[in-house]
């Protein structure tokens, strides 16, 4: 068997070696050819002097060819310190071209082509370092979690691909079936529901690193597939999930990155998050928290903030510290352009330099002291406020904040900053639906049954997991009783009859046995983003789709044959 290129060092000089390899790069240097062999651990150089019987085939050598040589390992003449093997190369005996590559669409050793041709060509992209290495990243995320659950007694268990329809939630892809006419599989979104049905069959700890299925609208870190890091617990407290889950992330970044990462994490509720941080994934990695300034402005002149006083609205701010320099009025107009954009109907500035000059300084020359010491302001700093409804601003707010850090470069790129988010509502309103969904899903665990009746306020028993500002994954305790998930489904506006058709299985599974449970899913995927410091899903997925949801190389999807459609007894319309 192969063994990697790159083990060979200058201990190994003058032992000969077979090697085999990809043509990463030939250079013809008075007669000497320099070829850059490349396998999967890295590259090799080849030294092919004018004596050797192949010359002419090196010399005529294509690149991204499979070779095979017979050589012998020498200490090269100038060691090349970026390399693993750069203290050595081998010189070639004899070169055999086990498969010449034809002309290559686009240069490997140039990364300039458009991401449509490398998506077109995903198997030659893929043979680039930076790709690849994110691809064993995450193997090895893969691997670690495994070993971590296996040590804590998990079982993987499959569940099923083709599964019922069971709308709610994103929507879903669906399969025909051939067998039964007319009825369709569903993919799975996540493996929710077989997950809690395996804690009834008594398995106790499951886990499962499953594919989920989204028909969604794409982003730039979202696809029609990906992949859940699935677990789930029975007779289990928030806390034991939460202490696994640090656990488990721990030990992934300690053998991915070698990095200790502190525990317990943090925990903030919903609430908190969303009070100081505008949002419930903070980036806690910079501080610039939003600040409650409406009771300052009780007795307010300025009649546009006093509206939204008495309209129960609030005022909020961001201290940019020492940066009131650093805006420009025409600065400050590009930020209220992009508050605007999160329904903020304004942005009022405010710079201190011993005194407040802006767009508001004539309102707060009253209150100036309150401010100054409320908010610890000092020489330099910009204040950015946005008064209004309570979800608009500490939204625009949030967004606000995680706009200036970038742009004024305050993150710390070399932080991990874990937190978790919990207390969730139950409920969210949906303005395309019209109705209450659920916020996490209608499996999760009120916090108080007795108050479902109260969709805004009602709280739930889930929660996320949040990395520098990404959910990394979230799950919740889930209800076991037939009776609470009835109550659920009721407020979720079901009717019994709907409830039971939908999923009346799982309703039935509970009257017959149902311990108390609860799990969660990381995004593997997201991980690994984070791990690989990219911000494109598709850098992390082996073959992966557009944001129109095809794939470029293999072309789906595609038309099918009339027959086959016949057969699934599909008409197009
Ligand atoms: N199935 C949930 C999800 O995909 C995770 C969980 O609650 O365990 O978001």
């Amino acid at each position: 068997m192969k063994v990697n290129n790159t083990n060979y060092n200058i201990n190994n000089a003058g032992e000969t070696v077979t090697l085999h390899g990809w043509v990463s790069k030939t250079r013809n240097l008075g007669g000497l050819i320099f070829i850059d062999l490349r396998d999967r651990s890295g590259i090799i150089q080849l030294v092919v002097v004018p004596e050797c019987s192949d010359y002419e085939k090196a010399s005529n050598l294509k690149n991204e060819s499979v070779i095979e040589v017979l050589g012998t390992i020498q200490k090269r003449k100038q060691i090349n310190k970026n390399l693993k093997t750069g203290e050595i190369d081998v010189l070639i005996d004899k070169l055999t071209i086990l498969n010449e590559a034809s002309d290559l669409p686009f240069d490997l050793n140039n990364t300039t082509a458009l991401e449509d041709t490398r998506l077109k060509y995903r198997y030659l992209d893929l043979r680039h370092d930076d790709l690849k290495n994110n691809i064993i990243i995450k193997h090895k995320i893969m691997q670690s979690a495994r070993e971590y659950l296996n040590n804590e007694e998990f079982i993987e268990i499959e569940t099923p691909i083709l599964c019922k329809s069971t709308p709610e939630g994103a929507r879903e892809y669906l399969v025909p079936s051939r067998v039964n006419k007319g009825s369709f599989y569903a993919l799975p979104q996540s493996p929710q529901i077989f997950k809690q049905l395996l804690m009834m069959s008594g398995f106790e700890k499951y886990y499962q690193i499953a594919r989920c299925f989204r028909d969604e609208d794409l982003r730039a870190d979202r696809q029609p597939e990906f992949t859940q890091i699935d677990l789930e617990m029975s007779f289990i407290s928030e806390d034991d999930v939460m202490n696994l889950t640090e656990g488990l992330l721990c030990k992934i970044f300690k053998d991915v990155k070698n990095i200790d990462i502190p525990r317990p994490f943090v925990r903030l509720s919903y609430e908190e998050a969303i009070d100081r941080f505008g949002s419930d994934k903070p980036d806690t990695r910079f501080d610039m928290e939003i600040k409650d300034i409406t009771r300052l402005f009780k007795n307010t002149d300025f009649s546009v903030f006093k509206n939204v006083i008495e309209n129960n609205g609030i005022i909020n701010t961001i201290v940019v510290k020492d940066a009131a320099d650093k805006y420009s009025r025409k600065d400050i107009d590009k930020l209220t352009d992009f508050v605007k954009t999160y329904k903020a109907n304004a942005l009022a500035f405010l710079k201190y330099d011993g005194e407040f000059t802006g767009s508001i300084a004539k309102f707060v020359s009253s209150i100036e002291d309150d401010l100054l010491n409320n908010l610890k302001i000092e020489k330099n700093d910009l204040l950015l406020i946005i008064a209004g409804n309570k979800k608009i601003v500490k939204n625009a707010l949030g967004f606000l904040r995680l706009k200036v850090a970038r742009d004024l470069e305050l993150i710390d790129f070399n932080k991990y900053n874990f937190l978790w988010v919990t207390d969730f509502p139950m409920f969210e309103y949906s303005e395309e639906e019209k109705r209450y969904i659920a916020c996490h899903h209608p499996f999760t665990h009120p916090k108080d049954p007795d108050k479902l009746n109260d969709k805004e306020n009602a709280l739930a028993r889930a929660y996320d997991i949040v990395l520098n500002g990404y959910e990394v994954g979230g799950g919740s305790i889930r209800i076991h009783s037939p009776k609470v998930q009835k109550q659920v489904f009721e407020a979720l506006g079901f009717t019994l009859e709907e409830a039971m058709e939908k999923f009346g299985f799982l309703i039935k599974a509970l009257t017959l046995g149902a311990p108390p449970h609860g799990g969660l899913a990381l995004g593997l995927e997201r991980l690994t983003m984070i791990l690989c410091g990219t911000e494109n899903i598709r850098d992390v997925i082996a073959f992966p789709k557009t944001t129109s949801a095809s794939c470029l190389m293999s072309d789906a999807p595609n038309e099918v044959d009339p027959k086959q459609l016949d057969e699934l007894h599909i008409k197009l319309k």
